[in-house]
């Protein structure tokens, strides 16, 4: 098969890129060069991810807003169940609404503190597909919803996944995002399974570009992806080269991205971790260039 990417530059792509919340007036300063970076490259949103229990709430919402007002780009806030009542995460949203934001990433969230299961709060949203039945009552939001290709450590199966990613689906989410994965086998075997049960809706990878081998390991281990061994020994050695670790990275990430495109995939979302340009790099080779530059 001929490579899409560094033959053909299709540039027949549409991306998202999801940003986390800065603690700090630093981190804001290397978020908003990420998203200036980022912007030209036309993308269809821009997400902002809420921290556990709604840690987040103010600097999450903050971020949000900047993306669509300062920098033009559509935004989506993450919003989460955990640790709130309906009326406050009804609350949350309506505010948003109100600001003109029309795009929810609707999660359950992950147990606080690191509980080993989760328990819904009392008064709360019990799930993701609970909380968009609610979202639906307070606005005609736009709703993305997580997804899993590697099974979410809850379930207890594949069928029962995909089953509940139907009902979020029929509960109105017009758009899937996934985990992050590192097999692209993987996802259309999801992609798949999730069509033959009746899911017509978007399913777009996450693509997660490595930037710390040991970050990915301790996320995957929390969230049940696996780490091909291949992958780990391209990292081996690499501690101390943080721009050989780059490349590296880039070029992993690239070839995920050549065999989904391979595949049939044309939208593709990128945890950035808040750094445009491994993203950057990866949007290239897919063939995108910036909004208004000649090819
Ligand atoms: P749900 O879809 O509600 O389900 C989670 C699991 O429980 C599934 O396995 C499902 O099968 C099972 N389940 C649900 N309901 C039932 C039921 N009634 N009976 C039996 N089983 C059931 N977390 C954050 O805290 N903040 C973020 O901003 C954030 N952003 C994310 C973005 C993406 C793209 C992804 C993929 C994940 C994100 N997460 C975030 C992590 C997410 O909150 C966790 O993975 C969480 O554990 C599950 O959330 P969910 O919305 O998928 O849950």
């Amino acid at each position: 098969h001929d490579s899409p990417l560094f033959s053909g530059l299709p540039g027949d792509i549409e991306t998202s890129f999801e940003f986390f919340p800065p603690k700090t007036d630093k981190m804001s300063e290397t978020l908003w060069r990420s998203v200036e970076t980022l912007k030209p490259l036309g993308p269809r949103f821009a997400s902002v991810t809420y921290g556990a229990g709604g840690s987040t709430r103010s600097r999450t919402h903050k971020q949000v807003v900047r993306i669509q007002s300062e920098a033009g780009i559509p935004a989506a806030a993450h919003l989460t169940c955990v640790q709130a009542t309906r009326e406050e995460v009804d609350e949350v949203a309506r505010h948003y609404w109100d600001e003109g934001i029309r795009h929810i990433v609707a999660l359950r969230g992950d147990p606080p503190d690191g509980a080993a299961h989760y328990t819904p709060h009392p008064g709360g949203y019990a799930n993701a597909a609970d909380l968009i039945t609610g979202l639906k009552k307070v606005a005609d939001f736009e709703i993305s919803v997580a997804a899993y290709p590697e099974v979410h450590p809850d379930s207890p199966d594949r069928q029962a996944d995909i089953a509940n990613l139907k009902t979020k689906f029929d509960a109105g989410a017009t758009r899937a995002i996934t985990q992050f994965f590192f097999d692209p086998e993987c996802f259309f075997r999801f992609r798949d399974e999730a069509a033959a049960a009746g899911i017509h809706g978007e399913i777009v990878p996450g693509i997660m570009p490595v930037l710390s081998f040991a970050a990915v390991q301790r996320m995957s281990t929390l969230c049940g992806t696996a780490i091909p061994d291949w992958m780990a020994g391209l990292f081996d050695g690499l501690d101390d080269r943080p721009e050989a670790r780059q490349l590296v990275s880039a070029t992993i990430a690239a070839e995920l991205c050549r065999r989904l495109y391979a595949g049939g995939v044309r939208q593709f979302h990128f945890y950035t971790l808040n750094r445009a340009e491994l993203s950057y790099a990866i949007c290239h080779m897919l063939g995108l260039r910036p909004k208004g530059a000649t090819a």
